[in-house]
């Protein structure tokens, strides 16, 4: 479990803080969702979480161990994706040989099964790959580590059409119940359907931290143009069959998440989406 306890923190003393009084805690056997506006704290939070930059009060606890002190059974459990990140002029070969001895639960097995999924060849050079390919690599690598955390900060950034199902694909294949995957995104459509979970921050804040069915059971997302069923929307926006509304699901209607019209609806309608979350009869807050 990764327990973000009250954490704030800010680049430099005396500036603006990126989180304030910061609480989430995270399971293992889910995908989660982490969405927020450019500069809103994404790439920060999960270098907080990985032990790369501290926070200036509260603490992260991987397992109970403070993710500060940087211990190696910490860092064994967990896997950090960047969003830009370099690799050095080695074989793949060789940055296996160097590299997976950090990770006890690395499998040869997985590496090759991403590897095939991207369609990459075993026999490659780093430093020979385009910007897309070398993220395949890296991402093929990071699932290989077998960590129990996998952290990826724009995973599908660069990656072209059939990158982003392959991607999509692997993931699903080799997710389990003793994995947790924490996925920065602003690339909504990308990941979609694979979380379980979403969490919203903004402003330095938790605005949202639910699962994909807590959502679905209180949020109905509708295509309509029916004006009477607009009319009850607490939030709409135009998409090519007529408008996608948000509605309270009032009569415990299944639909499908929509994680573009919740994320702009919380960022216009915060309240009146949150408030449907801590309505009395809901044991958390939004
Ligand atoms: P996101 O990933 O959501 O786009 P970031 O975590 O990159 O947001 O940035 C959060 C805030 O911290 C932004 O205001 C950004 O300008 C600032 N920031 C990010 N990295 C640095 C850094 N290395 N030094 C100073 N400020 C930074």
């Amino acid at each position: 479990m990764i327990r973000i306890e009250n954490i704030s923190f800010a680049y430099r003393k005396g500036r603006k803080q990126v989180f304030r009084n910061f609480h989430a805690d995270l399971n293992l056997g889910g995908i989660y969702g982490l969405l927020g506006k450019n500069g809103s704290g994404k790439s920060t939070l999960l270098q907080l979480m990985a032990g790369l930059i501290t926070p200036s009060e509260g603490r992260i606890l991987l397992d109970d161990k403070d993710m500060r002190n940087r211990s190696v059974t910490s860092l064994q459990k967990l896997f950090l994706v960047p969003e830009e990140f370099s690799m050095p002029a080695v074989s793949l070969d060789q940055y296996v040989r160097y590299m997976a001895p950090f990770y006890p639960r690395f499998s040869a097995e997985t590496l090759k099964r991403a590897l095939d999924c991207f369609e990459l060849s075993e026999d490659l050079h780093l430093e020979r790959l385009s910007m897309g390919q070398r993220k395949k690599a890296f991402v093929s690598f990071a699932l290989a580590a077998n960590t129990e955390w996998l952290l990826l900060d724009e995973p599908t950034n660069g990656l072209d059409i059939p990158g982003k199902s392959q991607f999509r694909k692997i993931l699903v294949q080799e997710m389990n119940d003793e994995r947790g995957v924490i996925i920065s995104t602003h690339q909504v459509l990308d990941v979609e359907h694979l979380l379980d979970h979403v969490l919203v921050i903004d402003q330095g804040q938790m605005l949202l931290q639910k699962s994909v069915e807590e959502i679905c059971e209180i949020l109905s997302f509708v295509r309509t143009s029916e004006p009477e069923v607009l009319r009850r929307a607490i939030y709409q926006m135009p998409s090519l069959q007529g408008m996608s509304a948000l509605l309270p699901n009032d009569d415990g209607r299944e639909s499908s998440l929509d994680l573009e019209l919740l994320f702009n609806a919380l960022m216009e309608k915060r309240e009146e989406v949150c408030r449907l979350f801590s309505a009395p009869n809901r044991s958390n807050q939004a």
